[in-house]
């Protein structure tokens, strides 16, 4: 870009990871060229978004996302940059000079602008001495900051587990009186930051801080009545993710919601402390609806959550050909994933881990010896309630 006359930045996120030793996740890129004319340099790029209009540039497999520099101010009614009565931005089109575009920006940790040319930083907000004493810092009054964009109060939170930084005094008092309008907030943008929350190897740590600010309640359905078992299911599940991202294995988000919102499903048809089947198929789709007005879950993970949930039920079945089918089924693993957390956290020892554990190897005799076996014991689960006895778990 540099070489058409115009000046970019690396910026945000990739800046501040590199600063912190971390591995930036993505690029970001801001320049004085509008998205027009970053159109015409670039062949493989895309202008997205109307109310905050980017440019995706394609670089073999990577996605660098460009954006013109933003004043972020306006004269009375330009339409360009729109606010609606909470104070929330609504739309910012306004383009500015790298100065402003600093003023726009969250955090003075997210605001430091790397030229690649004279290989200097562009720091107008003491980012990188907020860096150096690990604070998470706004740009501005975080009242009026977050108003304008309340997803910063989950953005700040985030941060600062990722960092290990500490959040400015100011910042937390603007959570604590701003965070509700996230029920502002559309569920597609919420879906992003749930994943960016949870999927990235600090989902124990954001929960519990997110808790402290009453601010899981936007982001995940939970159960009218909570108990010890939720609590502990949702802590491993968490923990189980956090792992899994350690080890390089993979995590999505259709298994953690369904993980978290287990308790959910088995609130909504406990009868008598058994489980009501009507009631369970009915509650399903009614749950994924509800999730869905606070995060857009992709319809594609709908169907995976619903039969992991329902091969919970089919797990405990493991009479004649049932086992088979249910190994055979295309989320097996993932059922099998979830009853391991639910064994670890349930009280009553079940051995329906272990079972299911011997069941996956490859022997038929030892298949054969452990459906026989359970002929003779009590273990034997009884179809209609699962063996979902007191607990329900
Ligand atoms: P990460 O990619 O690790 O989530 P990031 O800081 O790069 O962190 P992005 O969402 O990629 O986050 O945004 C890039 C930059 O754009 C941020 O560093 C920040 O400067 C600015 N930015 C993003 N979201 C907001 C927001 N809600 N309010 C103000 N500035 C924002
Ligand atoms: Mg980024």
């Amino acid at each position: 870009m540099n070489k058409n006359n115009f000046e970019a930045y690396l910026v945000g996120g990739c800046v501040r990871d590199l600063l912190c030793g971390l591995n930036p996740k993505d690029f970001d890129i801001a320049t004085n060229a509008t998205p027009s004319e970053i159109k015409k340099i670039f062949k493989a790029s895309r202008i997205i978004g109307k109310r905050f209009k980017l440019v995706h540039i394609f670089d073999r497999s990577e996605l660098i996302e460009v954006a013109t520099f933003r004043s972020g101010e306006t004269t009375n009614n330009d339409s360009n940059l729109v606010k609606d009565e909470s104070g929330k931005i609504i739309r910012d089109n306004i383009w500015g000079t790298l100065e402003q575009d600093t003023f726009r920006r969250d955090f003075t940790i997210n605001a430091l602008y790397y030229c690649p040319t004279s290989k200097k930083i562009e720091d107008n907000n003491n980012g990188l001495q907020h860096i150096n004493k690990g604070l998470i810092v706004s740009i501005g009054d975080p009242q009026k900051r977050f108003a304008e964009d309340p997803v910063r109060c989950l953005r700040a939170i985030r941060f600062s587990n990722k960092l290990s930084f500490k959040i400015d005094n100011q910042i937390k008092d603007a959570i604590y009186k701003k965070g509700h309008l996230l029920a502002n907030i559309s569920n597609a943008r919420l879906f992003d930051e749930f994943c960016k929350i949870f999927l990235y190897g600090n989902a124990e740590r954001n929960f519990n801080k997110l808790s402290i600010f009453g601010l899981n309640k936007y982001l995940l359905l939970t159960e009218i009545n909570q108990n010890q078992f939720s609590n502990k299911l949702i802590e491993e599940s968490l923990r189980n993710t956090d792992k899994r991202y350690l080890n390089d294995q993979s995590v999505t988000p259709g298994f953690l919601i369904a993980a978290l919102l287990w308790p959910v499903v088995l609130e909504s048809c406990k009868s008598n402390n058994q489980i009501n089947l009507r009631k369970f198929f009915r509650g399903m789709d009614k749950i994924l609806r509800n999730q869905q007005n606070l995060t857009a879950v992709p319809r594609k993970f709908h169907t995976y959550i619903k039969d992991i949930w329902v091969l919970q039920l089919k797990l405990h079945s493991r009479i004649g050909k049932q086992p088979y089918k249910t190994l055979k089924h295309p989320r097996f693993r993932a059922a099998y994933d979830l009853l391991l957390i639910r064994e670890k956290v349930s009280e009553k020892k079940m051995h329906l881990g272990k079972w299911w554990t011997d069941f996956q190897k490859n022997n038929d005799s030892l298949r054969k010896d452990l459906i026989e076996d359970l002929k003779n014991k009590k273990e034997k689960e009884s179809f209609k309630t699962f063996g979902f006895s007191k607990e329900l778990i």
